[in-house]
C-alpha cells in the first residue's frame, strides 16, 4: 500500500481524546489511513519535510454553497439584508445551468482545500436548466476533497406567497423522487466514504410543513443525514411566529428535524430552550460566523451552546453571503465574535481550532475523521509556519488563527491535494478563466 510520511513538524494537533500536540513528532500514513503518529517514523514511500510547520488534522466545513462562487460581490445584494439579498440574487441563479454548477462548485472546493479544509457539506437546493447534485459530485470527484452534498429544494415560490421566484421551485413528489434518485446512487455509508448523500429542504419558509416532514421520513428509511437553515435572524423568527405559530425549535421538533443525523446552518438567534433541546437529542449546529457579520443576522449563542453540549462546527456559507470561503477566517471570527458577545476569556483559539476540525466532523456525523490517531482517515494539513508573519510567535498552535490563510499541502483519504500551496488535482488557471467567462456571460 502507498504510504506518505509527515517528517519533522514543529507541533502536531492531534484533536486525539486527550488533545495531544506532540513536538517533533511524525505521521505516518498508509493507503488512506493514519498508521503512526510518534517521533522517529520511518518509510520506504513519499517523505514530506514538515519542518517549519504545524500540521493539524484537515478542517472540515459543515455549510456552503458552492454554486454562490458565481454570485460574489453582486451589486444590488451587497448591503441588503437576507430577505431582500436572496431576491436580488433569485433571478441570477435561475439562469444557471448543469456547466455553471460544476465549475462554480470546482472553484468553491479548491478554495476551501487551498484553505485547509478536506472536508466539506454542500446545500444545493435549485436545479434550474437541468442542473444536477450530480454536477457537483462530479466537481469533488476531480478536486478530491470528501464531500457530504445536500439535495436540497424550494417548493413554494412567489405564486403561493413565498420568496423564490415561481421558476426556481420544484414540485414536492419530484422533488423526493429525485432525493431517492441520487442518495441510492451516491451515497456511501461505509468507513472513510468520500461521498455521503444528505436531505436539505432549504428552509422552513421556502418548503411546506409536508415536505419537511416527508424529507426527515425519507432519510431516517435510507439512513442519511437532514440539513436545512434555522432561526438565522430575527426576520426569520418572526416568520416562523407568524406563519407557524411557533419558534423554530418547536417547528424543528414537531417535523422530526432533532437528532442526531440532523444538522442546522446558523442558529443565530436560538433561545435557552432550543439549546437545550439540540443538546439533549443530539442536533448539530453549522455556526457561519462571517456570513452572520455580513448580512448583520447576529452572534450566535456558540458558548451557550458548547457549555450545554451542542455540537458546533464551523461553515462559510454561501460565497455569496461571505465573498470569501476560507475556513481559518472563519475559525478566527468565530473566537472573535464570542469574545465580543461575552468577554476576552470567552474561547481560545485551540477550542475554536478544535470546532473547525473535531466539531465539523462530529457534526457530520463522520467519527472516522476529525482528529489526527491511528485508525482514522488520513485527511492531514500542513501549515507553514516560517515566514514573516509568524516570526516570533511564541505559540505556533494559537498563531494558526492569526497566520497563515492557507495550507502549503492538503492530504484527503491519503491522497496530496495540494502541494507548496498549489492544487495537484486539477488545472486551477483554467478553472478560474472558466469561471470568470460564465460570471461575464451572467453578466451580459
Ligand atoms: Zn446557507
Amino acid at each position: 500500500m502507498n504510504e506518505i510520511l509527515i517528517k519533522n513538524a514543529d507541533v502536531v494537533v492531534t484533536m486525539d481524546g486527550a488533545r495531544r500536540e506532540l513536538a517533533g513528532a511524525d505521521v505516518l500514513v498508509r493507503g488512506g489511513v493514519i498508521a503512526a503518529v510518534a517521533a522517529g517514523l520511518a518509510t520506504t514511500g513519499r517523505v514530506i519535510d514538515a519542518r517549519g510547520c504545524v500540521v493539524t488534522p484537515g478542517l472540515v466545513n459543515t455549510h456552503h454553497h458552492l454554486y454562490q462562487t458565481l454570485t460574489r460581490a453582486v451589486p444590488g445584494g451587497q448591503d441588503a439584508l437576507l430577505f431582500g439579498w436572496l431576491k436580488t440574487l433569485y433571478p441570477i441563479w435561475a439562469r444557471f445551468g448543469p456547466e455553471e454548477i460544476f465549475t462554480s462548485a470546482q472553484v468553491g472546493l479548491a478554495e476551501l482545500a487551498l484553505t485547509g479544509c478536506s472536508l466539506t457539506s454542500d446545500h444545493l437546493y435549485m436545479f434550474p436548466n437541468g442542473a444536477r447534485l450530480d454536477d457537483t459530485i462530479a466537481a469533488a470527484g476531480e478536486v478530491g476533497l470528501r464531500f457530504h452534498p445536500t439535495r436540497g429544494a424550494m417548493s413554494i415560490g412567489e405564486s403561493d406567497g413565498g420568496l423564490p421566484p415561481d421558476a426556481l421551485v420544484e414540485r414536492e413528489a419530484s422533488i423526493l423522487e429525485d432525493c431517492i434518485r441520487v442518495v441510492d446512487r451516491f451515497h456511501d455509508a461505509s468507513e472513510g466514504a468520500m461521498v455521503r448523500v444528505g436531505i436539505a429542504p432549504c428552509s422552513p419558509f421556502s418548503v411546506s410543513r409536508d415536505l419537511m416532514r416527508d424529507a426527515a421520513l425519507l432519510a431516517r428509511d435510507k439512513g442519511v443525514m437532514l440539513h436545512t437553515h434555522l432561526a438565522e435572524n430575527d426576520e426569520d423568527i418572526a416568520y416562523s411566529l407568524e406563519k407557524f405559530g411557533c419558534r423554530p425549535g418547536q417547528y424543528a421538533e414537531d417535523l422530526g428535524w432533532v437528532g442526531d443525523d440532523v444538522w442546522h446552518a446558523h442558529c443565530v438567534k436560538l433561545d435557552g430552550q432550543e439549546i437545550d433541546l439540540f443538546a439533549r437529542t443530539g442536533t448539530g449546529v453549522a455556526h457561519c460566523p462571517c456570513s452572520n457579520c455580513r448580512l448583520g443576522s447576529g452572534i450566535a449563542p456558540v458558548r451557550a451552546m458548547r457549555d450545554a453540549g451542542v455540537k458546533v462546527g464551523l461553515g462559510v456559507d454561501g460565497s455569496a453571503s461571505n465573498d470569501a470561503g476560507n475556513l481559518v477566517a472563519e475559525a478566527r471570527q468565530a473566537l472573535l465574535l464570542q469574545r465580543v458577545a461575552n468577554g476576552a476569556d470567552a474561547m481560545s483559539a485551540r477550542e475554536a481550532l478544535e470546532i473547525a476540525t473535531l466539531g465539523g466532523a462530529q457534526v457530520l456525523g463522520r467519527h472516522d475523521c476529525g482528529s489526527l490517531e491511528v485508525g482514522k482517515r488520513a485527511d492531514i494539513a500542513i501549515w507553514d509556519v516560517s515566514g514573516v508573519e509568524a516570526a516570533g510567535s511564541w505559540d505556533r498552535v494559537a498563531f494558526l488563527l492569526a497566520g497563515p490563510m492557507r495550507v502549503r499541502d492538503l492530504i484527503v483519504e491519503g491522497c496530496e491535494v495540494v502541494r507548496g500551496g498549489a492544487m495537484v488535482t486539477i488545472d486551477l488557471s483554467a478553472v478560474i478563466a472558466k469561471q470568470n467567462r460564465l460570471a461575464r456571460a451572467l453578466m451580459g
